[in-house]
């Protein structure tokens, strides 16, 4: 793997692209800054070196150009902090401030350009806009591994001007590694979990998994689908008609593979989808009309607990529950708390990115698993086998 620890930057002028995505509030405060601090140990290595560095990044989804809202002006006075230096801004990823700046920066300097997707043409992946980004600097470091999976220009077009000076970043390699990690040199007992709301987004998943776990944990709002193939009353969960026949399936491949497959035993119901609605606990497959599961319950939370806590390996990708409201996030916790004491008694543990990320956060339970991955898309892509665009266009 060609990485950062591979060259020194002494001189050089260094495009980064980081993934800075975070969240800002109202008043364009950050509320997250787990991604920007994820970056810093490749920001700073290259300062180190006696390199400069300039930052690209996309921020949000700005819909038409340059948007108040989505500007990386915002996360100036934060990024300075962290780094303990200033860093300059340029108003516009490209064009003659930005050649400007970037010329002038000199060894250990840090510069921010604006957010990418400003121009339609990153998302396209244009060959034009990717070589003016090139022109910027001498050495291309990708280390957004949230935007890995996407064949955008600042993500994977731009390598080719950099046929000798390509780099991965620390999160990238961290993040390869460590999915690399659970795919292919997984300790016994490997179980997976997954949830979240649909079957369909995580079938090519489940699919790959079934050929290396000995436990596949299915929870969350995906587990209404398994329910309701079985000839279950679900009453009004979410659930995926066209996916019944699919459902049945992968219990038969399970059964087929020897991997022991545990669904939910029994749910919190609920009279409405609201943090304020009645709630029950029901049996599976016995909810009543007008009622919808939206946690797993608590002889489910005992199963599934006694299951993990007996891992050696656990990747973790789908809330079990709608944790984001405080009445429906039980499940999630007490699955996270599973986590944190199988890897106390030396499991490796894998959190995928995005919603199981969002929720072991939550529960301040961050520093307590293995790795948390940066990429929620991206880490499922690459878990099911798929080559994704930034991470070919450095191996290239
Ligand atoms: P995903 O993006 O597919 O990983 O799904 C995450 C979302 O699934 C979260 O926003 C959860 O609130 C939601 N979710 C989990 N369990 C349920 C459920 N039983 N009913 C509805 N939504 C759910």
């Amino acid at each position: 793997m060609k990485t950062i620890d591979q060259a020194s930057f002494a001189g050089k002028n260094v495009l980064i692209r980081v993934d800075f995505n975070v969240p800002l509030d109202e008043n364009y405060k950050i509320t997250d800054d787990n991604r920007i601090a994820a970056a810093l140990p490749t920001i700073k290595k290259i300062l180190a070196d006696g390199g400069a560095v300039i930052l690209m990044s996309h921020l949000g989804r700005p819909k038409d150009g340059p948007t108040e809202k989505y500007s990386l002006k915002h996360l100036i006075p934060h990024l300075s902090d962290l780094l303990g230096q200033e860093v300059q801004f340029a108003n516009d990823c490209i064009g003659q401030e930005a050649i400007d700046k970037a010329k002038e920066l000199e060894p250990g300097e840090v510069l921010l350009l604006e957010n990418l997707r400003f121009y339609k043409q990153e998302e396209k992946g244009d060959v034009e806009f990717a070589k003016k980004l090139a022109a910027l600097g001498n050495v291309y470091v990708n280390d957004a591994f949230g935007t890995a999976h996407r064949a955008h220009a600042s993500t994977s077009v731009i390598a080719q001007f950099f046929p000798d000076a390509k780099y991965f970043g620390y999160v990238m390699a961290s993040e390869l590694e460590n999915a690399e990690k659970v795919l292919n040199n997984a300790a016994k007992p490997f179980t997976a979990i997954m949830g979240g709301s649909k079957v369909s987004d995580k079938i090519q998943l489940i699919e790959k998994l079934l050929d290396k776990v000995d436990n596949l944990i299915i929870g969350g709002g995906m587990a209404y689908t398994f329910a309701k193939a079985d000839g279950g009353n679900i009453g009004t969960s979410l659930v995926e008609m066209d996916k019944l026949e699919l459902a049945k399936n992968l219990q038969q491949k399970a059964k087929d593979k020897g991997v022991k497959l545990f669904l939910p035993v029994d749910n919190v119901v609920a009279d409405k989808f609201a943090n304020d609605a009645q709630t029950k606990i029901a049996k599976t497959g016995e909810i009543d009309d007008n009622w919808m599961g939206l946690d797993i319950g608590p002889e489910t939370i005992k199963l599934f607990s006694e299951v993990i806590e007996n891992s050696k390996t656990i990747l973790w990708n789908g809330p079990m529950g709608v944790f984001e409201m405080e009445s429906f996030l039980v499940g999630t916790k007490a699955i996270a708390e599973a986590v944190v004491k199988a890897t106390d008694n030396g499991a490796f543990s894998l959190i995928g990115g995005g919603d199981s990320a969002a929720a072991v956060s939550k529960f301040g339970l961050t520093e307590r698993v293995s790795y948390v991955s940066t990429g929620g898309g991206a880490l499922l892509e690459y878990m099911e086998g798929k080559e994704l665009p930034g991470v070919k266009a450095i191996n290239d």
